[in-house]
C-alpha cells in the first residue's frame, strides 16, 4: 500500500487528526509521539508523528474512583448533570459515585436509576458503588448478590465505615465469590467524633478539636485483620488515605498475600495542615489534611508504588454549609477539575515520577479496583481520550459544578485538560461541544 492510497483512505474517513501529541497510554505502556486519527466515535489509526511535536499530551480518559455527586437528596451542591459536567471539564470520563446520598444508594433500582439517569446526559459514565450495608448504617449487608447479577461489584459505606466488624466480615465472604470489592472509609468514628483539623499544630493553632492519624490506621488494621481472618480471599480497598503509617499496613498486607488496594487524594499530596489554619472551612475535610513530615512521607510511599490510586474525594457543599465556623462547617472539596494538574505537580515534580506512571495511577489503575475495562487509545477502539496541555498556566475561577468549595479556586495552576472525546467530542477549551 503506497503512502499516498493511505493517506485518501484515512482522510476520508477522520473526523480529524491530532498531528505530533506525545500519547501516553498505561493500557500498553506506550509513550511516544505520534499522530492520531479520530472518527467520529473511533479511534482510526495511530502513526509515528510526521511533523513536529506539537506539546500536548494525549491520555486515556480518566477514572476517579471517589466521587459524591450529592443526587439523590442534596441537589443543591450539586445534580448529576453538574457533577459529571466537572467531570469531563477535569478529563474524568468515569466517576465511582459513592453512596453517602439521601436515601443511600442501597438498593439495586436507586443505583441502577443513577446511572442510567447519568448516561441520558451524554457527559462521563457513573460506575454505582452501593452500601455494603443496608441504610449505610453499619450494621445488617445489603443484597451484595443481587447487585452483582447487575455488574455492581464495589461497595462501600463512604462517608462512614462498616462498623460492624460481623458485617464487615460478612461481606468479604460475599464478595469474594464474584470478586467484588469492599472499599473502606477508614475511621474510628468515637476517635474522630467531635473532631474538625488534624491532631497536632491545626488544632493546637486553631483551637478546634483534633482528628489523630490514628483514628484512620487503627481502622485500616482492623478492616486487614478481618479480612485474613476471613480466609475469604476477597478484595478490599482503603479510601482516602491521609497517614503513612495506614501506607505502611496495606503494603505489609499485600507483602503477606492479601488482596488489598488503597488511593490517596491529591490535595493529600499537596497540601498540609497550614492549609486550613490559614484558608478555614475551605480546606476542611475528613480526613484532615495532615502535618508536613506526613504529606512528605505519603508523596514518597506513592513513589515507591505502595499506592494503587489517586481520587478526588469531589465533595461539593454549598456555601451556606461551608460558611460557618470551622468546627461545624461541613467537610469535603470539590477535585474533578483539579484532579490531573494537582496531581501530575506534586508527583511530576516534587516526586520526580514518570508521566506515564502518574496517568496509570488516574487510569488503568482505578478501572481494575473497580472491574472496569482500562481505558485504552488504540486504533479501533471507542474514543475515550482528553488532550492535555502541560504548560498551559491557568487561574480556576469557574467551575461547571454546583459548588466552589476548593483551596484551588482562585489559585493558578499548571496544565490544563483542553479538549475531551468520549463516545465522541464532549468538550474543547471550556465549552461542551
Ligand atoms: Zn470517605
Amino acid at each position: 500500500m503506497t503512502e499516498r492510497t493511505t493517506r485518501t483512505e484515512s482522510m476520508e474517513s477522520a473526523n480529524e487528526i491530532l498531528r505530533g501529541v506525545r500519547l501516553f497510554n498505561p493500557a500498553d505502556g506506550f509513550d511516544g509521539v505520534v499522530d492520531v486519527a479520530a472518527g467520529r466515535d473511533s479511534v482510526l489509526w495511530i502513526r509515528k508523528a510526521s511533523g513536529k511535536p506539537s506539546g500536548l499530551w494525549l491520555l486515556p480518559g480518566l477514572v476517579d474512583m471517589h466521587v459524591h455527586l450529592r443526587t439523590p437528596g442534596c441537589e443543591d451542591a450539586e445534580t448529576l448533570e453538574t457533577g459529571l459536567r466537572a467531570a469531563v471539564a477535569g478529563g474524568v470520563t468515569r466517576v465511582g459515585m459513592m453512596p453517602n446520598t439521601t436515601p443511600a444508594l442501597d438498593t439495586l433500582d436507586l443505583a441502577l436509576s443513577v446511572k442510567e439517569k447519568g448516561e441520558l446526559f451524554g457527559l462521563a459514565r457513573i460506575e454505582p458503588i452501593p452500601c455494603v450495608t443496608r441504610g449505610r448504617a453499619g450494621e445488617i449487608c445489603t443484597d451484595l448478590e443481587d447487585f452483582a447479577g447487575s455488574g455492581i461489584t464495589c461497595f462501600s459505606d463512604d462517608g462512614s465505615p462498616v462498623e460492624s466488624d460481623k458485617a464487615l466480615l460478612d461481606a468479604f465472604n460475599r464478595v469474594a465469590s464474584f470478586n467484588g470489592v469492599v472499599i473502606e472509609h477508614p475511621e474510628v468514628t468515637a476517635m474522630a467524633a467531635g473532631g474538625a483539623v488534624n491532631l497536632g499544630r491545626a488544632s493546637t493553632e486553631t483551637g478546634v478539636q483534633g482528628i489523630p492519624e490514628s483514628a484512620e490506621h487503627l481502622d485500616v488494621k482492623r478492616c486487614i485483620d478481618i479480612l485474613r481472618d476471613s480466609r475469604s480471599g476477597a478484595r478490599l480497598h482503603l479510601t482516602h488515605l491521609s497517614s503513612p503509617e495506614s501506607i505502611r499496613q496495606v503494603h505489609e498486607a499485600v507483602l503477606a498475600g492479601l488482596k488489598v488496594t488503597c488511593d490517596v487524594t491529591p490535595h493529600h499530596l499537596a497540601l498540609n495542615e497550614e492549609a486550613v489554619i490559614a484558608l478555614g472551612p475551605v480546606a476542611k475535610m475528613n480526613p484532615p489534611l495532615r502535618s508536613e513530615e506526613s504529606r512528605k512521607e505519603i508523596v514518597h510511599m506513592v513513589r515507591e508504588g505502595m499506592v494503587t490510586a489517586v481520587a478526588s474525594d469531589h465533595a461539593p457543599h454549598t456555601s451556606t454549609r461551608k460558611e460557618l465556623p470551622l468546627s461545624t462547617a461541613a467537610f469535603g472539596i470539590i477535585g474533578l477539575e483539579t484532579l490531573l494538574p494537582v496531581t501530575l505537580g506534586i508527583l511530576g515534580g516534587e516526586a520526580g515520577m514518570h508521566p506515564l506512571d502518574i496517568i496509570r495511577l488516574l487510569t488503568t489503575a482505578p478501572a481494575s479496583v473497580l472491574n472496569t475495562a482500562p481505558p485504552d487509545i488504540a486504533a479501533g477502539k471507542p474514543l475515550n481520550m482528553i488532550l492535555f496541555d502541560p504548560e498551559l498556566q491557568w487561574t480556576y475561577t469557574r467551575t461547571f459544578s454546583s459548588s466552589s468549595n476548593s483551596p484551588f479556586f482562585g489559585e493558578r495552576l499548571k496544565g490544563r485538560v483542553v479538549r475531551v472525546w468520549f463516545g465522541r467530542e464532549l468538550y474543547r477549551e471550556g465549552e461542551f461541544v
